[in-house]
Protein backbone atom coordinates (compact mmCIF):
# COMPACT_ATOMS: atom_id res chain seq x y z
CA UNK A 1 0.00 0.00 0.00
CA UNK A 2 1.20 3.76 -0.85
CA UNK A 3 1.84 6.06 2.19
CA UNK A 4 -0.95 8.41 2.82
CA UNK A 5 -0.55 12.02 1.15
CA UNK A 6 -0.62 15.27 2.57
CA UNK A 7 -0.41 18.71 1.40
CA UNK A 8 0.52 21.19 3.39
CA UNK A 9 -0.40 24.77 2.41
CA UNK A 10 1.29 27.11 5.25
CA UNK A 11 -0.35 30.46 3.79
CA UNK A 12 0.55 33.98 5.36
CA UNK A 13 1.39 35.36 8.70
CA UNK A 14 1.66 32.66 11.34
CA UNK A 15 0.43 29.74 8.72
CA UNK A 16 4.33 29.10 8.29
CA UNK A 17 5.48 29.16 12.07
CA UNK A 18 2.21 26.90 13.23
CA UNK A 19 2.72 24.51 10.29
CA UNK A 20 6.13 24.09 10.85
CA UNK A 21 5.39 22.62 14.68
CA UNK A 22 3.14 20.31 12.88
CA UNK A 23 6.24 19.22 10.29
CA UNK A 24 8.09 18.30 13.80
CA UNK A 25 4.59 15.78 14.47
CA UNK A 26 4.82 14.83 11.11
CA UNK A 27 8.16 13.58 11.36
CA UNK A 28 7.67 11.90 14.54
CA UNK A 29 5.34 9.73 13.09
CA UNK A 30 8.03 8.27 10.41
CA UNK A 31 10.67 8.28 13.30
CA UNK A 32 8.95 6.24 15.92
CA UNK A 33 5.61 4.84 14.77
CA UNK A 34 6.21 3.88 11.07
CA UNK A 35 4.22 5.74 9.62
CA UNK A 36 5.29 7.71 6.32
CA UNK A 37 3.49 10.21 5.06
CA UNK A 38 4.01 11.87 1.37
CA UNK A 39 4.17 15.23 2.17
CA UNK A 40 4.40 17.92 -0.86
CA UNK A 41 4.09 22.07 -0.19
CA UNK A 42 2.43 24.67 -1.91
CA UNK A 43 1.30 28.12 -2.17
CA UNK A 44 -1.80 29.64 -0.80
CA UNK A 45 -3.37 32.86 -0.34
CA UNK A 46 -1.25 37.04 -0.21
CA UNK A 47 2.42 34.70 -1.16
CA UNK A 48 0.85 32.06 -3.78
CA UNK A 49 -0.56 35.93 -5.46
CA UNK A 50 3.11 37.35 -4.69
CA UNK A 51 4.61 34.25 -6.76
CA UNK A 52 1.86 33.68 -9.40
CA UNK A 53 -0.71 36.64 -9.55
CA UNK A 54 -3.51 34.54 -8.32
CA UNK A 55 -4.05 33.46 -4.66
CA UNK A 56 -4.40 29.61 -5.71
CA UNK A 57 -2.51 28.55 -8.83
CA UNK A 58 -4.22 25.88 -10.86
CA UNK A 59 -1.55 23.46 -10.10
CA UNK A 60 -2.20 23.99 -6.82
CA UNK A 61 -5.91 23.15 -7.00
CA UNK A 62 -5.07 20.14 -9.07
CA UNK A 63 -2.88 18.78 -5.97
CA UNK A 64 -5.28 19.39 -4.01
CA UNK A 65 -8.12 17.29 -5.38
CA UNK A 66 -5.00 14.15 -6.21
CA UNK A 67 -3.97 14.01 -2.24
CA UNK A 68 -5.30 11.99 1.17
CA UNK A 69 -5.85 15.39 2.82
CA UNK A 70 -5.07 18.96 2.64
CA UNK A 71 -3.60 20.97 5.95
CA UNK A 72 -3.66 24.78 5.57
CA UNK A 73 -2.40 27.26 8.13
CA UNK A 74 -3.74 30.90 7.42
CA UNK A 75 -4.21 33.42 4.96
CA UNK A 76 -4.11 36.64 4.93
CA UNK A 77 -2.86 39.86 5.95
CA UNK A 78 -2.56 43.79 5.85
CA UNK A 79 -0.38 43.99 2.86
CA UNK A 80 -3.51 42.19 0.57
CA UNK A 81 -6.03 44.38 2.01
CA UNK A 82 -6.24 46.83 -1.45
CA UNK A 83 -5.85 43.86 -3.61
CA UNK A 84 -9.14 43.28 -5.86
CA UNK A 85 -11.72 40.64 -4.24
CA UNK A 86 -10.90 38.39 -6.78
CA UNK A 87 -7.69 37.65 -6.20
CA UNK A 88 -7.63 38.41 -2.08
CA UNK A 89 -6.08 35.71 -0.11
CA UNK A 90 -9.18 34.27 1.29
CA UNK A 91 -10.29 33.65 -2.52
CA UNK A 92 -7.85 30.61 -2.48
CA UNK A 93 -9.14 28.99 0.87
CA UNK A 94 -12.60 29.71 -0.96
CA UNK A 95 -11.56 28.33 -4.28
CA UNK A 96 -10.12 24.89 -1.89
CA UNK A 97 -13.69 24.57 -0.16
CA UNK A 98 -15.68 25.17 -3.51
CA UNK A 99 -13.93 23.03 -5.62
CA UNK A 100 -13.35 20.35 -3.33
CA UNK A 101 -17.13 20.33 -2.55
CA UNK A 102 -16.51 20.43 1.35
CA UNK A 103 -20.10 20.42 2.00
CA UNK A 104 -19.26 19.44 6.45
CA UNK A 105 -17.73 21.46 8.77
CA UNK A 106 -16.59 19.95 11.95
CA UNK A 107 -15.71 21.88 15.01
CA UNK A 108 -14.89 20.39 18.19
CA UNK A 109 -15.20 22.50 20.81
CA UNK A 110 -13.24 20.55 23.92
CA UNK A 111 -12.05 22.00 27.32
CA UNK A 112 -8.87 21.34 28.33
CA UNK A 113 -9.08 20.72 32.34
CA UNK A 114 -5.86 22.98 32.36
CA UNK A 115 -7.40 25.70 30.51
CA UNK A 116 -11.21 25.39 32.16
CA UNK A 117 -10.13 28.53 34.17
CA UNK A 118 -10.00 30.19 30.44
CA UNK A 119 -13.79 30.48 29.40
CA UNK A 120 -15.96 32.75 30.63
CA UNK A 121 -18.18 30.28 31.88
CA UNK A 122 -18.10 28.91 35.24
CA UNK A 123 -15.23 25.84 35.67
CA UNK A 124 -17.51 23.53 36.04
CA UNK A 125 -19.48 23.90 33.47
CA UNK A 126 -17.16 23.67 30.75
CA UNK A 127 -14.20 21.42 31.93
CA UNK A 128 -13.87 18.38 30.39
CA UNK A 129 -16.08 19.61 27.62
CA UNK A 130 -15.93 17.40 24.09
CA UNK A 131 -18.41 18.45 21.90
CA UNK A 132 -18.64 18.50 18.14
CA UNK A 133 -20.35 21.02 15.81
CA UNK A 134 -21.16 20.15 12.24
CA UNK A 135 -22.00 23.22 10.38
CA UNK A 136 -23.36 22.31 6.48
CA UNK A 137 -21.13 24.99 4.67
CA UNK A 138 -21.54 25.15 0.85
CA UNK A 139 -25.17 25.61 0.89
CA UNK A 140 -28.10 27.40 2.55
CA UNK A 141 -28.73 31.65 2.77
CA UNK A 142 -24.88 32.42 2.58
CA UNK A 143 -25.25 31.03 -1.09
CA UNK A 144 -28.95 30.88 -1.84
CA UNK A 145 -30.76 33.13 -4.69
CA UNK A 146 -32.35 35.50 -4.91
CA UNK A 147 -29.63 38.09 -3.05
CA UNK A 148 -28.94 41.27 -3.31
CA UNK A 149 -30.11 44.47 -2.31
CA UNK A 150 -33.28 46.09 -4.71
CA UNK A 151 -35.00 49.34 -5.33
CA UNK A 152 -38.55 48.99 -3.87
CA UNK A 153 -40.42 52.40 -4.56
CA UNK A 154 -38.82 54.79 -2.48
CA UNK A 155 -36.69 52.32 -0.22
CA UNK A 156 -33.88 49.99 -0.75
CA UNK A 157 -34.44 45.77 0.03
CA UNK A 158 -31.98 43.67 1.06
CA UNK A 159 -32.31 39.71 0.14
CA UNK A 160 -31.07 36.46 0.77
CA UNK A 161 -32.27 33.36 0.49
CA UNK A 162 -32.47 30.02 2.40
CA UNK A 163 -32.85 27.65 0.22
CA UNK A 164 -31.58 23.56 1.11
CA UNK A 165 -32.40 20.42 -1.21
CA UNK A 166 -33.06 16.90 0.57
CA UNK A 167 -29.57 15.97 -0.85
CA UNK A 168 -28.32 18.85 0.88
CA UNK A 169 -29.16 17.68 4.04
CA UNK A 170 -29.12 14.33 3.55
CA UNK A 171 -25.26 14.02 3.14
CA UNK A 172 -24.23 16.62 6.14
CA UNK A 173 -26.93 14.10 8.20
CA UNK A 174 -25.17 11.21 7.17
CA UNK A 175 -21.66 13.07 8.25
CA UNK A 176 -23.00 13.57 11.45
CA UNK A 177 -24.39 10.38 12.63
CA UNK A 178 -21.29 8.46 11.26
CA UNK A 179 -19.27 11.33 13.44
CA UNK A 180 -21.59 10.10 16.43
CA UNK A 181 -20.61 6.28 15.75
CA UNK A 182 -17.29 7.46 16.64
CA UNK A 183 -17.90 9.57 19.86
CA UNK A 184 -21.23 9.05 22.31
CA UNK A 185 -23.65 8.52 19.37
CA UNK A 186 -26.00 10.90 20.06
CA UNK A 187 -26.58 13.54 17.49
CA UNK A 188 -28.96 16.96 18.35
CA UNK A 189 -30.23 18.55 14.91
CA UNK A 190 -30.71 22.06 15.32
CA UNK A 191 -33.33 24.33 13.15
CA UNK A 192 -35.83 27.00 13.55
CA UNK A 193 -38.58 24.44 11.49
CA UNK A 194 -41.17 26.94 14.04
CA UNK A 195 -40.71 29.71 11.96
CA UNK A 196 -38.76 28.73 8.44
CA UNK A 197 -40.05 25.79 5.98
CA UNK A 198 -36.47 24.76 4.92
CA UNK A 199 -36.35 24.20 9.03
CA UNK A 200 -39.19 21.93 8.17
CA UNK A 201 -37.60 20.18 5.66
CA UNK A 202 -34.21 20.09 7.39
CA UNK A 203 -35.98 18.20 10.43
CA UNK A 204 -37.69 15.52 8.50
CA UNK A 205 -35.13 15.02 6.64
CA UNK A 206 -32.76 14.10 9.22
CA UNK A 207 -35.15 12.02 11.02
CA UNK A 208 -35.48 9.96 7.84
CA UNK A 209 -31.80 9.13 7.39
CA UNK A 210 -31.67 8.43 10.67
CA UNK A 211 -34.83 6.05 10.92
CA UNK A 212 -33.35 4.39 7.38
CA UNK A 213 -29.94 3.96 8.09
CA UNK A 214 -28.85 5.10 11.67
CA UNK A 215 -31.52 3.49 14.12
CA UNK A 216 -28.81 2.82 16.62
CA UNK A 217 -27.84 6.79 17.19
CA UNK A 218 -30.05 8.58 19.86
CA UNK A 219 -31.38 11.55 17.59
CA UNK A 220 -32.93 14.34 18.73
CA UNK A 221 -34.12 17.89 17.30
CA UNK A 222 -34.05 21.49 18.74
CA UNK A 223 -35.06 25.17 17.74
CA UNK A 224 -31.62 27.03 17.04
CA UNK A 225 -32.35 29.81 19.29
CA UNK A 226 -32.71 27.28 22.25
CA UNK A 227 -29.64 25.35 21.40
CA UNK A 228 -27.74 29.03 21.54
CA UNK A 229 -28.98 28.91 25.30
CA UNK A 230 -28.38 25.26 25.99
CA UNK A 231 -24.65 25.85 24.69
CA UNK A 232 -24.19 28.46 27.47
CA UNK A 233 -26.46 26.73 30.22
CA UNK A 234 -24.65 23.41 30.12
CA UNK A 235 -22.45 22.62 26.82
CA UNK A 236 -21.73 19.37 28.42
CA UNK A 237 -25.57 17.84 27.21
CA UNK A 238 -24.61 17.49 23.71
CA UNK A 239 -22.52 14.92 21.79
CA UNK A 240 -22.63 15.95 17.94
CA UNK A 241 -24.79 18.91 16.83
CA UNK A 242 -25.85 19.36 13.32
CA UNK A 243 -27.04 22.46 11.49
CA UNK A 244 -27.32 24.61 8.22
CA UNK A 245 -24.63 26.84 7.74
CA UNK A 246 -26.24 30.03 8.81
CA UNK A 247 -26.79 28.63 12.42
CA UNK A 248 -23.65 26.79 11.99
CA UNK A 249 -21.97 29.89 11.83
CA UNK A 250 -23.04 31.49 14.74
CA UNK A 251 -23.32 28.29 17.25
CA UNK A 252 -19.72 27.10 16.41
CA UNK A 253 -18.72 30.95 17.28
CA UNK A 254 -20.58 30.53 20.35
CA UNK A 255 -19.14 27.07 21.23
CA UNK A 256 -15.62 27.69 20.00
CA UNK A 257 -15.54 30.48 22.84
CA UNK A 258 -16.59 28.17 25.75
CA UNK A 259 -13.09 27.24 25.48
CA UNK A 260 -10.82 29.98 25.97
CA UNK A 261 -8.21 31.22 22.96
CA UNK A 262 -8.60 31.53 19.42
CA UNK A 263 -5.11 29.42 19.25
CA UNK A 264 -6.27 25.81 20.49
CA UNK A 265 -9.53 25.24 18.20
CA UNK A 266 -9.04 22.80 15.30
CA UNK A 267 -10.96 21.90 12.32
CA UNK A 268 -11.86 19.62 9.38
CA UNK A 269 -13.89 20.23 6.03
CA UNK A 270 -15.19 17.28 4.42
CA UNK A 271 -16.54 15.89 1.32
CA UNK A 272 -17.86 12.97 -0.55
CA UNK A 273 -16.01 10.08 -0.45
CA UNK A 274 -13.16 9.81 -3.33
CA UNK A 275 -12.56 6.19 -5.04
CA UNK A 276 -10.25 5.44 -1.75
CA UNK A 277 -12.80 5.50 0.54
CA UNK A 278 -10.90 8.67 2.15
CA UNK A 279 -13.28 11.72 2.14
CA UNK A 280 -12.33 14.66 0.41
CA UNK A 281 -10.78 17.11 3.49
CA UNK A 282 -9.02 20.02 4.79
CA UNK A 283 -8.25 20.73 8.21
CA UNK A 284 -7.54 24.13 9.15
CA UNK A 285 -7.05 25.90 12.70
CA UNK A 286 -9.51 28.11 13.22
CA UNK A 287 -7.85 31.43 13.18
CA UNK A 288 -6.40 33.79 10.82
CA UNK A 289 -2.84 34.58 9.88
CA UNK A 290 -2.53 36.86 13.08
CA UNK A 291 -0.51 39.89 11.62
CA UNK A 292 -0.08 41.15 15.04
CA UNK A 293 2.07 38.66 15.90
CA UNK A 294 3.47 37.39 12.95
CA UNK A 295 7.18 36.45 12.94
CA UNK A 296 7.46 36.91 16.38
CA UNK A 297 7.67 33.30 17.80
CA UNK A 298 4.25 34.07 19.66
CA UNK A 299 1.73 31.87 18.04
CA UNK A 300 0.06 29.02 19.69
CA UNK A 301 0.54 26.31 17.62
CA UNK A 302 -1.51 24.11 19.02
CA UNK A 303 -4.81 24.43 16.94
CA UNK A 304 -2.75 23.21 13.76
CA UNK A 305 -1.55 20.23 16.10
CA UNK A 306 -5.14 19.58 16.41
CA UNK A 307 -6.52 19.82 12.93
CA UNK A 308 -3.35 17.10 12.22
CA UNK A 309 -4.95 15.14 14.90
CA UNK A 310 -8.65 15.50 13.20
CA UNK A 311 -6.98 14.51 9.61
CA UNK A 312 -5.55 11.00 11.69
CA UNK A 313 -8.90 10.38 12.50
CA UNK A 314 -10.91 11.31 10.12
CA UNK A 315 -8.90 11.02 7.33
CA UNK A 316 -6.50 8.20 7.93
CA UNK A 317 -8.81 5.80 10.29
CA UNK A 318 -6.10 6.49 13.44
CA UNK A 319 -8.13 7.46 16.27
CA UNK A 320 -5.66 5.84 18.54
CA UNK A 321 -3.16 8.25 17.20
CA UNK A 322 -5.24 10.82 17.38
CA UNK A 323 -5.71 10.49 20.73
CA UNK A 324 -2.39 10.47 20.98
CA UNK A 325 -1.43 13.80 19.93
CA UNK A 326 -4.31 14.97 22.23
CA UNK A 327 -2.73 13.49 25.07
CA UNK A 328 0.30 14.88 24.69
CA UNK A 329 -1.03 18.33 24.19
CA UNK A 330 -3.33 17.95 27.42
CA UNK A 331 -0.25 16.78 28.88
CA UNK A 332 1.95 19.75 27.86
CA UNK A 333 -1.12 22.00 29.23
CA UNK A 334 -1.08 20.22 32.45
CA UNK A 335 2.71 20.54 32.79
CA UNK A 336 1.85 24.20 32.80
CA UNK A 337 3.30 25.21 29.55
CA UNK A 338 1.76 28.21 27.96
CA UNK A 339 2.04 30.51 24.45
CA UNK A 340 1.56 33.86 25.09
CA UNK A 341 -1.89 33.69 24.64
CA UNK A 342 -2.72 30.94 27.48
CA UNK A 343 -1.16 33.39 30.00
CA UNK A 344 -3.45 35.11 32.29
CA UNK A 345 -1.45 35.94 35.35
CA UNK A 346 1.36 38.63 34.60
CA UNK A 347 4.29 38.23 35.40
CA UNK A 348 4.46 34.50 34.10
CA UNK A 349 6.58 33.52 31.06
CA UNK A 350 5.74 32.44 28.10
CA UNK A 351 7.20 29.79 25.67
CA UNK A 352 7.81 30.51 22.26
CA UNK A 353 6.16 28.53 19.13
CA UNK A 354 8.58 26.04 18.49
CA UNK A 355 9.37 25.34 22.57
CA UNK A 356 5.07 24.82 22.32
CA UNK A 357 6.16 22.00 19.59
CA UNK A 358 9.11 20.82 20.60
CA UNK A 359 7.28 19.84 24.08
CA UNK A 360 4.45 18.25 22.73
CA UNK A 361 7.13 16.14 20.36
CA UNK A 362 8.57 15.08 24.04
CA UNK A 363 5.08 14.09 25.26
CA UNK A 364 4.51 11.81 22.10
CA UNK A 365 7.87 10.49 23.15
CA UNK A 366 6.90 9.78 26.80
CA UNK A 367 3.34 8.66 25.49
CA UNK A 368 5.35 5.06 23.36
P1 LIG B 1 -6.81 36.32 13.64
O1 LIG B 1 -7.43 35.00 13.99
O2 LIG B 1 -5.69 36.27 12.70
O3 LIG B 1 -6.34 37.05 14.98
C1 LIG B 1 -7.25 37.48 16.01
C2 LIG B 1 -6.45 37.65 17.34
O4 LIG B 1 -6.13 36.35 17.86
C3 LIG B 1 -5.13 38.39 17.16
O5 LIG B 1 -4.90 39.18 18.29
C4 LIG B 1 -4.10 37.29 17.08
O6 LIG B 1 -2.81 37.66 17.53
C5 LIG B 1 -4.72 36.21 17.97
N1 LIG B 1 -4.37 34.86 17.50
C6 LIG B 1 -4.87 34.22 16.42
N2 LIG B 1 -4.30 33.03 16.28
C7 LIG B 1 -3.42 32.90 17.28
C8 LIG B 1 -2.50 31.87 17.66
N3 LIG B 1 -2.39 30.71 16.98
N4 LIG B 1 -1.73 32.08 18.74
C9 LIG B 1 -1.82 33.22 19.46
N5 LIG B 1 -2.66 34.23 19.15
C10 LIG B 1 -3.45 34.07 18.07
O7 LIG B 1 -8.00 37.22 13.05
P2 LIG B 1 -7.93 38.69 12.42
O8 LIG B 1 -6.91 39.51 13.15
O9 LIG B 1 -9.32 39.13 12.35
O10 LIG B 1 -7.44 38.49 10.92
C11 LIG B 1 -6.08 38.60 10.50
C12 LIG B 1 -5.97 38.12 9.07
O11 LIG B 1 -6.31 36.74 8.98
C13 LIG B 1 -6.94 38.83 8.12
O12 LIG B 1 -6.28 39.05 6.90
C14 LIG B 1 -8.08 37.87 7.95
O13 LIG B 1 -8.74 38.02 6.74
C15 LIG B 1 -7.34 36.55 8.01
N6 LIG B 1 -8.15 35.40 8.43
C16 LIG B 1 -7.86 34.23 7.84
C17 LIG B 1 -8.52 33.08 8.25
C18 LIG B 1 -8.13 31.78 7.62
O14 LIG B 1 -7.08 31.70 7.01
N7 LIG B 1 -8.91 30.74 7.78
C19 LIG B 1 -9.47 33.13 9.27
C20 LIG B 1 -9.71 34.36 9.89
C21 LIG B 1 -9.04 35.50 9.46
Amino acid sequence: MSNPSLLILPGDGIGPEVMAEVTKIIGWFGDKRGVTFDVSEDLVGGCAYDAHGTPLHDDTMAKAQEVDAVLLGAVGGPKYDDLDFSVKPERGLLRLRKEMDLFANLRPAQCFDALADFSSLKKDVVAGLDIMIVRELTSGIYFGEPRGIIQEGNERVGINTQRYTESEIDRVARSAFELARKRSNRVCSMEKANVMESGVLWREVVQRVHDTDYPDVELSHMYADAGAMQLCRWPKQFDVIVTDNLFGDLLSDAAAMLTGSLGMLPSASLGAPMANGRPKALYEPVHGSAPDIAGQGKANPIACILSFAMALRYSFDMGEDATRVEKAVEQVLADGLRTADLLGEEGATPVSTSEMGDAVVAALDASL
